[in-house]
C-alpha cells in the first residue's frame, strides 16, 4: 500500500478516500493505480458574479471536478448548497466514478456545484447565477467530455439554462450536454422518478433476499425531494407501510402509515416544494432528525450526507438501511450500524438509477430518438436488479459487506481500463 495516502479535513472526502483505500488494499491494487485513482484528473474553481434583485453584486464560489475519465466522459450532478466546496465535489466525483463503473455504463465521474442558499434566491437570481456558472465551466463541458446533471438544489430548469447559455456561446444546440432535462426539452419520460424508483428497487430486492414480504415492512424515508419522494411512493406502491417521511421542515410520522401520494401532492403544491403544513390520519409532526430513529424495519436516508454518524447511528431502530442520498453514513456510523447487525445497501449501488437514467437520456439525445416511458422504466429496473444481484453475490462469495463488495467490483473495472489505456498524462 502506498505510503502517501491522501487525507482530508472534509468528512465526505475523507470517507470516500478511506473507502477507496480499504477496498484497494483488500484487492491488492498496485501503488501506482492507488495513486492515480485516489486523485482527481481535474479540479476547476470558478467565481460566479451575480447581479442581485436589489441592485448589489455578489460573487459566489463554484466548482467542477472530474475525478476520472478512464472509462468515458465524466458524469455527475451540480449542487446548489451553502456547504458546497471543492473537497466535497471531489468526494462526490469519486463516488460517481465507482457508481458509473458498477452500473456498467460508459462514463467516468464528475461533480460540481455553487456555494449558495438556493432557497434564498429569487427565480431571476437563480437564473443569472446558473448562466454565469455555466459560462465559467463551459471550457470543460462536452457531450464526450463531461455531462453534468441535477443534484441537491438544482432541477431540470437549471439544466435548460446551462444548455441555452453554452449553446449560445458555441453557436450550436447540444442537448446531450446535460441530462435531467424536462420532457418538454430533450428530457426522458421516467427520468424524474428514476433515482427514487431505483432506490426502492434495491430496498425491495433486499427484502426478497432476506425473505420478507414488502407488505410486512415499515419504512422511514429521510428527505422528500427528487429522490426521497419517489422512493417513498414506489415503496408504498409495492405495499410497504411508509411510517415516516421528512424534509427540512420536520418528520411526519404515523404508525398507521403516511398517505405518501397525498404528501407528494402537498409537497408539489407548496411554493418551495416542502412538506410544511402536511397533515393526515394519525400524522404526528416531529423534529427534523427524528426520522432517523423512527420505529421501522427499513430506513432510507435520501437527503444529505453524513446524517448517520457517531452521534446518531446508535439510535437507528431499523434492521435494514438503503442509502438513497450520497454518503449519508460516515465511517463511524457504518461501524455502529454493522455492530448492531444492520444490513446496509450502499449509495452508489442504490441511487445509481439517476445516472443510469441519465445515460438513457444522453443515448436518446445522441440518436435524436425518444423511447417510451415503459421502455425506459423496464430497462432501468432490469439493470438495477442485475447490479443488486452482482453486489449481493459478490458480497456472499467474498464474505464482505455490500459496501466493500460494491467498491471492489467498481474499482476493478476502472483499474482494468486505466491499465489497458496506459499512462499518457
Ligand atoms: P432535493 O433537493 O430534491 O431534495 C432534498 C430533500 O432533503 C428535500 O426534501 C429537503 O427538504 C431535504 N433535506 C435537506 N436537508 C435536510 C435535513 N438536514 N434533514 C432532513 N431533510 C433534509 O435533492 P435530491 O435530488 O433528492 O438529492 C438528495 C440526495 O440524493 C443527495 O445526497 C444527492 O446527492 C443524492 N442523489 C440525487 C440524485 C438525483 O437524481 N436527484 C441521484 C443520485 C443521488
Amino acid at each position: 500500500m502506498s505510503s502517501t495516502k491522501r487525507k482530508s479535513a472534509n468528512v465526505l472526502l475523507d470517507t470516500a478516500l478511506n473507502n477507496f483505500y480499504g477496498a484497494a488494499e483488500e484487492m491488492g491494487l498496485s501503488d501506482g493505480l492507488i495513486a492515480i485513482l485516489s486523485n482527481s484528473e481535474r479540479r476547476l474553481a470558478v467565481s460566479v458574479p451575480v447581479e442581485m434583485d436589489d441592485g448589489t453584486t455578489r460573487v459566489f464560489e463554484g466548482y467542477r471536478v472530474q475525478h476520472s475519465t478512464a472509462i468515458g466522459p465524466a458524469k455527475g450532478g451540480i449542487r446548489y448548497h451553502p456547504d458546497v466546496c471543492c473537497d466535497e465535489c471531489e468526494a462526490l466525483a469519486m463516488l460517481m466514478t465507482w457508481k458509473c463503473s458498477l452500473a456498467g455504463i460508459p462514463y467516468g465521474g464528475g461533480k460540481g456545484g455553487v456555494s449558495c442558499d438556493s432557497l434564498a434566491l429569487s427565480a431571476k437570481e437563480k437564473e443569472r447565477l446558473s448562466r454565469a456558472y455555466a459560462a465559467r465551466i463551459e471550457p470543460i463541458i462536452g457531450t464526450w467530455q463531461d455531462i453534468p446533471a441535477p443534484d441537491l438544489g438544482t432541477s431540470g430548469q437549471e439544466m435548460v439554462w446551462y444548455i441555452d447559455t453554452i449553446s449560445k456561446i458555441r453557436g450550436q444546440v447540444e442537448p446531450g450536454l446535460f441530462t435531467g432535462k424536462p420532457v418538454t426539452y430533450w428530457g426522458s419520460k421516467g427520468r424524474t422518478e428514476a433515482t427514487g424508483r431505483g432506490v426502492a428497487t434495491c430496498g425491495l430486492e433486499l427484502m426478497k433476499r432476506v425473505g420478507k414480504d414488502p407488505k410486512d415492512i415499515r419504512v422511514a424515508v429521510q428527505g422528500f425531494g427528487a429522490v426521497g419522494s419517489h422512493t417513498a411512493k414506489t415503496m408504498a406502491a409495492a405495499g410497504a407501510k411508509v411510517v415516516a417521511i421528512s424534509d427540512i421542515t420536520g418528520t411526519y410520522y404515523s404508525s398507521k402509515g403516511v398517505d405518501v401520494e397525498k404528501a407528494y401532492q402537498h409537497m408539489m403544491a407548496h411554493p418551495k416544494r416542502l412538506l410544511e403544513g402536511f397533515t393526515g390520519e394519525g400524522v404526528e409532526k416531529q423534529g427534523v432528525s427524528d426520522v432517523l430513529s423512527a420505529d421501522c424495519d427499513l430506513l432510507m436516508p435520501c437527503a444529505l450526507e453524513g446524517v448517520l454518524n457517531d452521534k446518531t447511528a446508535n439510535n437507528v431502530k431499523a434492521q435494514y438501511v438503503v442509502e438513497g442520498a450520497n454518503g449519508p453514513v460516515t465511517p463511524d456510523g457504518d461501524k455502529i450500524l454493522d455492530d448492531k447487525g444492520i444490513l446496509l445497501v450502499p449509495d452508489f449501488l442504490a441511487n445509481a438509477g439517476g445516472v443510469i437514467g441519465s445515460y438513457f437520456e444522453w443515448a436518446q439525445n445522441l440518436q435524436g430518438f425518444f423511447w417510451t416511458e415503459e421502455e425506459y422504466s423496464n430497462r432501468l429496473m432490469h439493470i438495477m436488479k442485475g447490479n443488486f444481484k452482482l453486489v449481493w453475490d459478490y458480497a456472499q462469495s467474498k464474505k464482505v459487506k455490500m459496501r466493500r463488495a460494491a467498491f471492489m467490483a467498481a474499482i476493478q473495472r476502472v483499474a482494468d481500463v486505466v491499465k489497458l489505456r496506459g499512462i499518457f498524462l
